[in-house]
């Protein structure tokens, strides 16, 4: 029998097997004719998390009365929420989140933000009136504005952004070491264009109620250690794939990976991987693959260019930097491909042929037989590690199919497989 070392080495190491905590919220569905994600941070701090998830549920309630009212005219819709969470001197938790909403119905997709900054010293949320000096507003209004106009000269309306800046308690801003960013709804300041407006200026021209330090603290990451595989290209082998998470079921997933010596595959959503940073580099020290899921889970193919690209990008960067690694495989969003995503990207589009439905039914013996029936030699199975099923579901899946004799593996390995048993043909 031969055997072949797919370019790992390094040390074995053990990982702890706890249980973690949720960071994210993850919600991907299709209600209404609409692909939906929702996404936003959970902080453990629960007047903030309360605060967040009240918010979430009305503009997402507001969205679905709407759509099921329209569902017959109000097509191709879409519903996400992206987020973005840092703290700032163990004195700030901020949250931005950002609303996306899009169909038929609409004559333009429409982009809303909310942005949160809460003081944990005194548990309060902070407006920027809180932490502004008030002789100091007249001139940070002024910076404002000249910052929109240079940014936006072609569609923002002058006297309503004025009217915006008039009340600085209501603006929407967050800051980290560096600078104070500053965001504005489009509706309200701008025509003809429709995404999230946004300025940033240096904390130094600010003057600032509070202190901080200033200055750079950008986090970086040692290099991650991954353990040798080896395969035998003669045994029958699948690749079991995971989309959505990391989330915090993926430790457990991984768990049961481990203990049946498999290798997955994790396309992965990309405003998460910072966030399960430790999970992200322990996929990569056992041998799992990381391929890319966009960063916010948009429907791809609805996309302009630009903003698929970005999509696209912004995750190779986050998973680079956590992990050292750069994915090349993609599987698309919601299942969608055409031919504008592939010839957007350099990435190999990797779809499935056996979907396990882990998302849709309860009955985890159920999936575990219909799975193993559809499976064959060089099949790619789909799961999801935001389920908490899933878990279950693997177990039985990989009990089940080590007995049948197969051999675990990711995507790059069964195509490296397929290609050597194509050779030797
Ligand atoms: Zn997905």
């Amino acid at each position: 029998m031969r055997k072949f070392l797919i370019l790992l080495f390094g040390l074995l190491l053990i990982t702890g097997c706890t249980k973690q905590e949720e960071k994210v919220k993850t919600m991907i569905e299709k209600k209404y004719n609409t692909n939906i994600t929702i996404q936003y941070p959970i902080t453990n701090i629960s007047k903030l998390d309360q605060i967040v998830k009240k918010d979430v549920k009305e503009k997402y309630q507001d969205f679905l009365e709407q759509q099921k009212e329209f569902v017959e005219i109000a097509k191709d819709a879409e519903f996400n929420i992206d987020y973005t969470y840092h703290q700032v001197d163990d004195h700030y938790e901020i949250i931005t989140l950002r609303f996306f909403s899009n169909s038929t119905l609409l004559s333009n997709p429409l982009y809303e933000i909310s942005t949160y900054v809460f003081d944990t010293k005194d548990h309060e949320m902070k407006t920027l009136k809180d932490l502004i000096s008030s002789t100091e507003i007249d001139k940070l209004q002024d910076k404002i504005l000249k910052e929109l106009q240079k940014k936006y000269p072609d569609c923002l309306l002058l006297d309503q952004a004025k009217k915006e800046l008039s009340d600085i308690s209501h603006l929407h801003f967050t800051f980290d070491h560096e600078n104070f960013y500053f965001y504005f709804d489009p509706y309200e300041i701008a025509a003809g264009y429709f995404d999230i407006m946004e300025v940033s200026i240096p904390i130094e021209q600010i003057g600032l109620t509070i202190d901080l330090e200033l200055g750079e603290s950008k986090k970086t990451y040692q290099p991650v250690e991954k353990t040798t595989r080896i395969i035998d290209p003669d045994q029958k082998s699948i690749a079991i794939t995971f989309d959505d998470g990391p989330s915090n079921y993926t430790n457990e997933i991984l768990n049961v990976l481990k203990k049946y010596d498999a290798s997955g595959t994790f396309f992965v959503i990309g405003n998460k991987v910072e966030i399960y940073s430790d999970t992200m580099r322990r996929m990569v020290r056992e041998g799992n693959e990381i391929g890319n899921h966009s960063y916010s889970h948009k429907w791809l193919t609805k996309l302009d260019q630009e903003e698929l690209k970005e999509q696209i990008q912004l995750t190779q960067d986050i998973v680079k930097k956590v992990t050292g690694v750069t994915p090349r495989l993609l599987r698309p969003t919601y299942g969608a491909v055409n031919d504008k995503l592939r010839n957007s990207t350099s990435l190999e589009v990797i779809m499935w042929n056996v979907d396990t439905r882990d998302w849709e039914s309860h009955n985890v013996d159920t999936i575990v037989k219909k799975t193993i029936k559809n499976t064959k030699d060089g099949s790619i199975i789909i799961m999801h590690d935001t389920k908490k099923q899933t878990v279950n579901i693997l177990e039985q899946l990989l009990k089940k199919l080590e007995k049948e004799d197969y051999q675990f593996v990711t995507v790059t390995e069964l195509e490296k497989i397929k290609q050597m048993r194509a050779y030797e043909k």
